[in-house]
C-alpha cells in the first residue's frame, strides 16, 4: 500500500507535489492554530461559568444567612444543595424543592465534606448520573452550614462543538482552495520549466551529425528572476554546444580535405617513380646511355616525396603540440641564422639579388634554430620561386619592442588580395599548375606559420605588385641579450 502511494507521488508533476506539500503544511497549521483557538475558548467559557457560580452563592448565601431559603435566587437548570455540618459530617438540608438536588447526591456531598476542611471555596467538575457534566462550587454560607451550586456544562461543550464545527469546515474549505488554486499557480509558474524541457526534447530529435548549426533556442520570457537566469544558461550551453559542433565540423572538414590534399599530392611524385623505374628497366636494356638520366630523375622524385612526407609529419607533429612539443629550444642567435640562410639562398639562387639590410650584430633568443632556418629558407625560396628570373630580394632583422622580427621582401608580382589569407593553408598555391611544375606541394607557407607559432610568434603578409613582404615576428623569452 505505502509502496503504490510513494509511487504514485513519484509519478506526480512537481506542481501537484508542491500543492500537496503546501496542503499538508497548511493542514497542521490549522490544526494547531484549531486546537489553540478551541483550548483557549473552553478556558474562557470555564471561567466565566465560574464567575457565575461565585455572584450567585453570595448572593445565595446571603438569602440562606438571612431567611433561610434560597428562592429567587436559583436558575434553570442548576442545582443547590444546602448542607448543615454537624460534627464535621455534612447532612443535607431537605430541600425546598424537590428539583434543587438531582437523584444522586454524592458528588455533592464529597464535595460539601472537602469543604469543610477546606479554607476557601471547593470547585469541581463532576459528570452527574444522568444529567452530564457539570461544575460543582461548595462555599460555606455561615458556620456550620455549606452550599453547594452546580451549573451544566452543556453549554460549554456546545459552543466549543460549533466552533471545532465551524473551523473544521472553514480550515477544509481553505484547505481545498489552498491546493487546487495553489495546483493551478504553481503549474502556470512552472511552465517555463516544461517549456525548457520541451526544447531539449526537441534537441534530441536534432541531427548533430549534420555541419549546419543547432538552431533551436529557448525563447519564452518571464516567470521570474530565477527562471530568467536558468533560461539565459540553457540558452548560453546551447550556444556553447552549437559553436563547438561547427568548430568540429569544420575541424573533421579540414581534416578530410588534408587527406584528400596529401593522397593527391603524394600520388604525383609516386607515379613518376613508377614511370621512371618503368623507363630506367627500358633504358637498362634498350639504351644504356639512358640509365643514368633515368635514375637521376627517379632519385628526384623520391627525394620531393620524402621532403613532402617531411613536411606532413612535421606538420602533424606541430598539430599535436599540445602533447609533446616538437621543438628543441637553445640559446641561438636569430641574426647568425639569417646570414646563414641568405648565403646558403645566394648559392642556389644565383639569379636572384639577395641584399640584407643592416640590423643589430646579433640577437640572442630562445628558440630551435633548425626549425627557424628552415622558416627563412621557405620564405626564401618562395621569394625566388614565385617571382621572374632577376627579381631582387631582401631581407632584414629587427628588434621591435620585446620582439625580433625578420622581414623578407621581393620585388615580384606580388599576391592577388583574394589568395593572401589562404597562402598560409595547407596545399594552397595560386596557380597550381605553375606552382607544382616548380616543385612546389602549398605545404612550405603552413609548415613555416605553424613553426613560428609553435615558438609564440606569427608571420604577416603584405603585397603589392614589386613588393611582397612576409614579416616573422618571434616574442624574445626572458632573458634575451642583444648586441649591436
Ligand atoms: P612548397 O613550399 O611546399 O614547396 P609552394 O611554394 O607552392 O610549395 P607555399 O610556400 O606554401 O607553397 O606557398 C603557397 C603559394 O603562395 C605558392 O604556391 C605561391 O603561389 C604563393 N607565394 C608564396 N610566396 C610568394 C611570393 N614571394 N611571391 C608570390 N607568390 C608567392
Ligand atoms: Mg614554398
Amino acid at each position: 500500500m505505502s509502496g503504490r502511494l510513494r509511487r504514485a507521488y513519484r509519478g506526480m508533476r512537481l506542481g501537484t507535489r508542491l500543492a500537496l506539500g503546501l496542503g499538508v503544511l497548511s493542514l497542521v497549521v490549522f490544526a494547531v492554530v484549531g486546537t489553540a483557538l478551541t483550548t483557549y475558548m473552553r478556558d474562557y467559557l470555564s471561567a466565566q461559568l465560574d464567575t457565575q457560580l461565585a455572584q450567585g452563592q453570595v448572593a445565595q448565601s446571603k438569602s440562606i444567612a438571612d431567611y433561610g431559603t434560597l428562592s429567587g435566587k436559583k436558575y434553570y437548570s442548576w442545582y443547590y444543595a444546602v448542607y448543615d455540618v454537624s460534627d464535621g459530617e455534612p447532612v443535607l438540608r431537605r430541600p425546598e424543592d424537590p428539583a434543587d438536588i438531582p437523584a444522586d447526591v454524592d458528588d455533592f456531598t464529597s464535595l460539601a465534606r472537602a469543604q469543610t476542611v477546606a479554607s476557601t471555596e471547593v470547585l469541581r467538575t463532576e459528570h452527574l448520573r444522568g444529567k452530564g457534566e457539570y461544575r460543582l462550587r461548595a462555599c460555606e454560607v455561615e458556620p456550620g452550614v455549606v452550599l453547594v451550586s452546580a451549573a451544566p456544562m452543556e453549554d460549554i461543550e456546545d459552543t466549543v462543538g460549533q466552533l471545532i464545527t465551524i473551523q473544521a469546515v472553514t480550515f477544509g474549505l481553505a484547505l481545498l482552495a489552498l491546493v487546487v488554486l495553489g495546483r493551478g499557480m504553481l503549474r502556470r509558474g512552472l511552465q517555463p520549466l516544461s517549456d525548457m524541457a520541451h526544447t531539449a526534447r526537441g534537441i534530441t530529435s536534432h541531427d548533430l551529425t549534420d555541419s549546419g548549426r543547432l538552431s533551436v533556442r529557448h525563447d519564452g520570457r518571464g516567470g521570474g528572476p530565477e527562471v530568467e537566469e536558468l533560461r539565459t544558461a540553457f540558452n548560453t550551453m546551447l550556444e556553447h554546444i552549437d559553436d563547438s559542433l561547427v568548430v568540429r565540423a569544420e575541424a573533421e572538414q579540414r581534416l578530410r580535405r588534408f587527406v584528400a590534399d596529401a593522397s593527391h599530392e603524394l600520388r604525383t611524385p609516386l607515379m613518376s617513380v613508377r614511370g621512371y623505374a618503368d623507363l630506367f628497366q627500358y633504358a637498362a636494356a634498350n639504351a644504356p646511355e639512358e640509365r643514368d638520366r633515368h635514375l637521376a630523375r627517379l632519385r628526384a622524385e623520391a627525394a620531393r616525396m620524402g621532403f613532402l612526407l617531411d613536411d606532413l609529419l612535421l606538420l602533424a607533429r606541430l598539430d599535436a603540440a599540445e602533447v609533446e612539443t616538437p621543438l628543441r629550444p637553445q640559446e641561438a642567435d636569430l641574426v647568425d641564422l639569417v646570414e646563414q640562410a641568405a648565403d646558403a639562398f645566394r648559392v642556389t639562387h644565383a639569379g636572384h639579388p639577395l641584399t640584407v639590410a643592416p640590423g643589430p650584430g646579433s640577437l640572442a633568443l630562445r628558440l630551435d634554430p633548425q626549425r627557424i632556418r628552415q622558416v627563412l629558407d621557405n620564405l626564401l625560396t618562395n621569394a625566388a620561386m614565385h617571382t621572374p628570373a632577376g627579381t631582387g630580394v631582401s631581407v632584414a632583422v629587427s628588434l621591435i619592442g620585446d620582439a625580433a622580427q625578420v622581414r623578407i621582401a621581393d620585388a615580384g608580382p606580388g599576391i592577388p588580395p583574394a589568395d593572401r589569407q589562404r597562402v598560409f593553408d595547407r596545399f594552397y598555391r595560386v596557380d597550381k599548375a605553375r606552382s607544382r611544375d616548380r616543385g612546389g606541394s602549398g605545404l612550405g607557407l603552413a609548415v613555416a606559420e605553424s613553426l613560428v607559432r609553435a615558438h609564440g610568434g606569427r608571420i604577416d603578409l603584405t603585397s603589392e605588385p614589386g613588393a611582397t613582404v612576409f614579416t616573422v615576428t618571434i616574442p624574445l623569452t626572458v632573458g634575451a641579450l642583444t648586441k649591436s
